[in-house]
């Protein structure tokens, strides 16, 4: 097996299992770990402050304590990671930083103060107008509030060029992350659905200079191959994430791959790159904010999401769109309609899922992507 085929299999298992892996890379540089709630957490603050930035996108466990605090209507994300906050399961974690974009999360905020009081928490709140010179110069203060609150946790001062050069790994991760996502597209049948999620997701739970290096040699490999030849149905995947894995498989058995995604927890991410500028680091960060587009978290008056799925869909011969909706994710749920309309408009058809991180049978959702598969 060439190289980049391990690194597959190497980050396929390392996602696989994301407390060894955590465990790992924490042992591996020495750092402690900070968590990071779903949605543009400013990593680049926290890698500057010396943690380990880790992900944390909820998971499959039992949903009981988390009741006392969340009803059953709020999404199995937040209710999983306050289930594992609240078992403990999180201890090892120096503190979270978590966002506030929905309603879910302002209420999380509040409840991880009471509900497990043992890991510290550090909000961040992004501004609504982004945009604008207010806009800006509120982010830039906002994240300067989180550095000096990590500083306070860790005890020391950390300086502007610390920031500026955990920026600059970062862009250079996202690049990679950019570079390894078109590369993709030339290779469905090795990146199919499963693999090229579980790649990516690795990422949430290893340190961003190691796990970049190895991304890129990953692309490297494909790149030294010939593009494959593909007889299946390729789509774009669009929503917070594409999980949970068995629905994944379900795509691979229909011979469907995913060629590109508007997911939150991946392409979102990574997709737009920092300015070419000369100001601080605290305003790159606040102008890439600013510069994203098609987020449903983020304030866009004119919605610019089902426009860039439907690029995407032509620019990749994608012939669909899948919905991964996450149950009661009001973000995502009050965009559908509006890009729904703009596929219709355009042809381009899509499959509609809902999801959520708990489910344990997949009858259901295999018949509908069977169906789906059997129109093309
Ligand atoms: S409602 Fe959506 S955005 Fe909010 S926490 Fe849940 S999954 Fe995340």
């Amino acid at each position: 097996m060439s190289d980049y085929k391990e690194l597959i299999a190497e980050l396929v298992a390392a996602a696989e299992t994301p407390a060894k892996t955590i465990k790992k890379s924490m042992e591996d540089t020495g750092k402690k770990a900070i968590g990071c709630f779903p949605l543009h957490i400013p990593e680049e603050i926290i890698y500057a402050c010396n943690y380990l930035p880790v992900g944390m996108w909820g998971g499959k466990t039992d949903l009981k304590l988390c009741d006392t605090y969340m009803q059953s209507f709020c999404c199995t994300i937040m209710r999983a990671n306050l289930e594992y906050g609240m078992k403990g399961t999180y201890n090892f974690l120096s503190g979270i930083v978590m966002n506030a974009m929905c309603d879910t999360l302002k209420c999380v905020c509040e409840d991880w103060k009471i509900a497990v009081p043992q890991v510290p928490i550090i909000p961040v709140v992004y501004a609504q107008q982004r945009k604008s010179e207010e806009g800006i110069e509120y982010m830039k203060a906002e994240f300067k509030r989180v550095r000096h609150a990590l500083e306070k946790l860790e005890g020391r001062m950390v300086m502007d060029r610390d920031v500026e050069n955990a920026y600059e790994m970062y862009e250079d991760y996202r690049a990679a992350m950019r570079d390894f996502d078109a590369t993709c597209v030339n290779y469905p049948i090795t990146m199919d659905a499963y693999t090229r999620h579980l790649v990516i997701k690795a990422g949430f739970f290893m340190d961003k200079a190691v796990y970049k290096e190895k991304i890129k040699a990953i692309t490297a490999g494909l790149k030294a191959q010939a593009p494959e030849k593909f007889d299946g149905i390729r789509v774009i995947a669009t929503g917070l994430l594409s999980e949970p894995n068995e629905v994944l498989n379900i795509f691979k058995e229909n011979n469907i791959a995913i060629v590109g995604d508007d997911l939150a927890q991946e392409s979102r991410l990574w997709r737009t790159p920092g300015r070419d500028i000369k100001g601080s680091v605290w305003e790159k960060m606040a102008l890439r904010m600013a510069d994203q587009r098609g987020d449903c978290f983020l304030y866009e008056p004119d919605k610019q999401r089902g426009e860039m799925m439907i690029e995407m869909c032509k620019a990749r011969s994608a012939k669909a769109v899948v919905v991964f909706m996450m149950k009661f994710c009001d973000p995502e749920e009050f965009d559908y309609p509006i890009y729904k309309k703009e596929l219709d408009d355009a042809g381009v058809p899509h499959l509609y899922l809902e999801v959520d991180q708990m489910i344990d049978s997949f009858e259901q959702i295999r018949t509908r992507i069977q169906a789906f598969a059997e129109q093309f």
